[in-house]
């Protein structure tokens, strides 16, 4: 079976909670978020190989957990399944980022005990999904999705992450508000902060990063419906 792979990282401490991790960065998505920092590279970047080649390609000297991330790692179900199996064997802990519209491959990793951390990305309000992240399916649909992912990982004892990039006067309070009400049976809820640099849209380029306070003040108002919520900036991740 062939992986199409944008790009691996040997280590991060920064993408799978307490952990030391390398990276999978699979090829393809199907969203077009504005503030991606990565859509560019993971659509024009694909190199085939099987799995074997691609933990043969990884530098496991300080990672002790695998992230299989992307673009959208569940649009290659196939890859997804072999490197979640292949790494535990190797005995790795593995966490997966989906933007969450392809809950049936979640179901298949947590039906055979092949993940131990979901973390889905609820990109804005359920209403604005269509037209914020150029996607096919509307917000209702993803909503389902979303909220079936949570159930299936509650139900069988798998970490599963809800996170939000926060975007200045694009999304406000209530955006936040609706959200953590959506997804408050989530272990965690986490809000980021978003990095106008390399944003995916030239318009959110000029757009300010909002500032540790305003992310505070967020994380306030989604603790009112979620237990754990953190908020992550550039320098850390703080809980609320
Ligand atoms: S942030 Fe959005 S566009 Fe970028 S890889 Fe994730 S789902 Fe795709």
């Amino acid at each position: 079976m062939k992986v199409l792979v944008s790009g691996i990282v040997d280590l991060s401490t920064i993408d799978y909670p307490k952990k030391a991790s390398a990276v999978i960065f699979l090829h393809g998505c199907n969203m077009k978020c504005p503030y991606c920092h990565n859509l560019k590279y993971v659509l024009e970047h694909k190199k085939e190989m099987t799995v074997e080649e691609l933990f043969n390609n990884i530098d496991f000297f300080f990672a002790d957990a695998i992230v299989i991330s992307g673009g959208e790692p569940t649009l290659q179900k196939d890859a997804v399944i072999g490197i979640a199996r292949y790494a535990k064997e190797k005995g790795f802990p593995v966490k997966i980022d989906t933007n969450g519209t392809n809950p049936e491959v979640i179901e298949e990793l947590i039906k055979d005990n092949l993940i131990d951390y979901v973390a889905v990305d609820v990109k804005c309000r359920f209403d604005r999904y269509k037209d914020f992240v150029k996607c096919r399916e509307d917000g209702k649909e993803i909503k389902k999705k979303i909220l079936k992912i949570i159930e299936l990982c509650k139900a069988n004892n798998v970490f599963v992450e809800c996170r939000t990039t926060y975007v200045p006067r694009v999304m406000g309070k209530d955006d936040i508000e609706e959200i953590a009400k959506t997804v408050k049976d989530c272990d965690l809820y986490a809000i980021q902060q978003f990095e106008p640099k390399d944003a995916y849209d030239d318009e959110f380029k000029k757009l300010p990063m909002p500032k540790e306070d305003e992310l505070k003040e967020l994380g306030k108002i989604a603790k009112k419906y979620v237990d754990n919520v953190v908020i992550r900036t550039i320098n850390g991740t703080f809980e609320v």
